[in-house]
Order: structure tokens, then sequence, then C-alpha cells
């Protein structure tokens, strides 16, 4: 059995600040590698379930996050970008399930550390056939389209009410207590990394038992709606082929399959002044 663990930064315990999770910054350092701990911990929890293919996707900022020297040897790391699949680099139609490990609330939250979708500076909300979706109901959508539902997720209490409520009644951990946009209360690395290994655990156990949630599965074709925080953005968004244009922040176009939104909307929130 093969499962896909995809991996951000800002729903690590510990992080609440940006400086955190940015590579330039001295703090950085300490939180890659609680990352790591907790990117070990599910891993540690699939193999404990049985799990004996266990793939990363390392999600956060250039994907160059997680300490290769400190990765559990049953997992294969994709690291770098920029992936033809992003966040979700490595799953495929034999994947069995997904776990998200280290996920933050969408763009907007209330009550939710570095609540944002895909870019802060850039982007306020993002509609997949009009479902509002943050990263996690994104990258779901990607992983419903070969079929694989999501089964666990980590993260503030936020994050996970926030995924339960899109994509079912999946396993959560809950790292940290948010009680504003840069604040929370945080559980030790000596609790978060038994929790999340027992979550991993009982998350495959559901899946194997039947009682774990559906893939999250989009209608082809498939409607993306952006709405940007310049219309700069949007003015650049809207050249691709088929966009149009709503306001002056929204943009929408239409895709054949999730995959291909997937790719164009990465395309329209790349950042560029060509
Ligand atoms: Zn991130």
């Amino acid at each position: 059995m093969k499962i896909l663990i995809a991996a951000d930064m800002e729903g690590i315990s510990g992080v609440t600040r940006w400086e955190e999770t940015d590579p330039t910054h001295s703090e950085y350092t300490r939180f890659r590698k609680i990352m790591t701990d907790e990117i070990n911990a599910a891993v540690a929890g699939a193999a404990d379930a049985g799990v004996d293919e266990i793939v990363i996707a390392d999600g956060h900022g250039d994907g160059t996050n997680i300490l290769i020297e400190y990765l559990d040897v049953r997992a294969k790391l994709n690291s770098g970008g920029s992936s033809p699949l992003s966040m979700m680099q490595g799953i495929d139609k034999e994947t069995a399930g997904v776990l998200f490990i280290g996920y933050h609330a969408r763009g907007g939250s209330q009550n939710a550390v570095l609540a944002h979708t895909w870019s802060s500076g850039r982007i306020s909300n993002v509609w997949v056939n009009e479902i509002l979706v943050g990263e996690y109901g994104l990258n779901a959508a990607v992983a419903g389209y070969f079929g694989v539902p999501v089964l666990m997720i980590s993260g503030d209490q936020t994050t996970c009410a926030q995924a339960v409520e899109l994509l079912g009644p999946m396993e959560i951990a809950v790292v940290k207590t948010a009680t504003a946009y840069f604040s929370a209360e945080c559980l030790s690395t000596e609790l978060t990394v038994p929790l999340i290994r027992e979550t991993a655990k009982r998350s495959i156990l559901r899946l194997n038992n039947g009682s774990g949630p559906k893939p999250f599965i989009m209608k082809a074709p498939v409607k993306v709606k952006i709405e940007f925080r310049q219309p700069e953005a949007a003015d650049r968004a809207v050249r691709l082929p088929g966009a149009k244009r709503l306001s002056a922040l929204q943009i929408e176009f239409i895709s054949p399959d999730m995959l291909v939104a997937y790719a164009g909307f990465r395309a329209a929130v790349k950042q560029s002044y060509d």
C-alpha cells in the first residue's frame, strides 16, 4: 500500500510567525527540524499501520524544508520545485490515501495561524466549482482526480475544522490552538510527535476497514475563480487562454479536469512582471 504525506509548514506546532517559515530568517532552522520531526511521526504512524510505500511532498515555499539527513528511511522525499504537481507531487492512481501535515486554514479565517490560500500577499480567496477552498481543498481535489481520499490533517484547530467541514470526517491532530493570526497555544513536540503518529496510524486503519473519508472529486469541467488582493495580479492572470475578468480583483477560467485546473491556477498566481 502506498500513501502520500503532503507537508506544509505554517501548521507545524510552535509556528506563529512568518519568519519561522522563512529560510532567510535565523529562526527557520529550528522549525524545519520540528517540521521534519512531525513528518517523521506521520511516516512512523503509517508504517505502524502496515503501509509499505510512503512518499512525501515537501509543499512549503520552494519545497526544500524537510531535512533529508533526519528523514525516516522508510519514506521517499519529493523535494524542490517547480515540480509537476507541486504540493501533491508523488500522487498517482496507486496511492491509497493522503495525509496532510503542517497545514493551515484558508485565507481570511479568524483564529487561524498564518491563514492564507497559496499566497498571503497576492490571493484573497479561491473557489473551485463555486466551493470556497483553501490549500487543503485545492490539494484534496487533486487527490480526488486520482480517486484518492485525504485521511488526516494536522495543524491548528481552525484548519482541522475547515478540512473536516469540506472533506468529511477525517482524522485530525490539533497541534496548536490559534488565538489570533499571529498567536497560538502550542503543544510540545514531545506531545505532537506521538499525537501525529497515533492519528496517522488510526487514519489508515479506518481506510482499511472502510470507514475512512471519501475522495473529494470535482465534477468536470472544473471552474476556478480567483480573487486577488491587487488588480495588477488579475491584469496578468487574465492573459491565461480562456480566462475571464469578473471584476477588478476576480478572474475565472474553466478547465477540462482538476489537473489542468490546478496547473492553470498555479500559472495564474505565479509572480512575474513580464
Ligand atoms: Zn506553507
